[in-house]
């Protein structure tokens, strides 16, 4: 049986904040200043969404959401390897897009809760 979800956090980038953006992605994650800043750049001029942290637990994803790092607006949170799309399910309740084949696993409580072990980012 699959472990309990984790959860990833993705974000759109303001358009003037490209740079403090950039400076954060470059920190948290293991891709090249290249394709971090393509990333970005991509982020603003067709409005897409780029990943912020990966593999956080319910507990991470709560303070990164209530503490959104400079640079970021309308976060949305994800099961982890996951992306949003239509095809995704939706929770209300827990601002939550999970795989649609299963319910939402904060509601079935089959999510990790804490793994900051794996924290990507540091809260600004
Ligand atoms: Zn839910």
């Amino acid at each position: 049986m699959e472990g309990p979800i984790e959860f990833d956090v993705l974000g759109y980038v303001e358009p003037n904040k490209q740079v403090e953006v950039c400076k954060l992605l470059e920190k948290n994650s293991d891709k090249s200043r290249f394709s971090v800043r393509k990333e970005v750049l991509s982020s603003v001029k067709e409005n897409k969404l780029v990943s912020i942290a990966v593999g956080l637990g319910w507990n991470e994803v709560q303070s990164l959401v209530q503490n959104t790092p400079i640079g970021f607006i309308s976060l949305k949170i994800v099961e982890s390897t996951y992306w949003v799309s239509k095809e995704m399910s939706y929770c209300d309740s827990h601002s939550l897009y999970f795989s649609s084949s299963k319910n939402c696993p904060v509601c079935t409580k089959w999510y990790v809760n804490t793994n900051s072990d794996k924290q990507k980012v540091k809260v600004l």
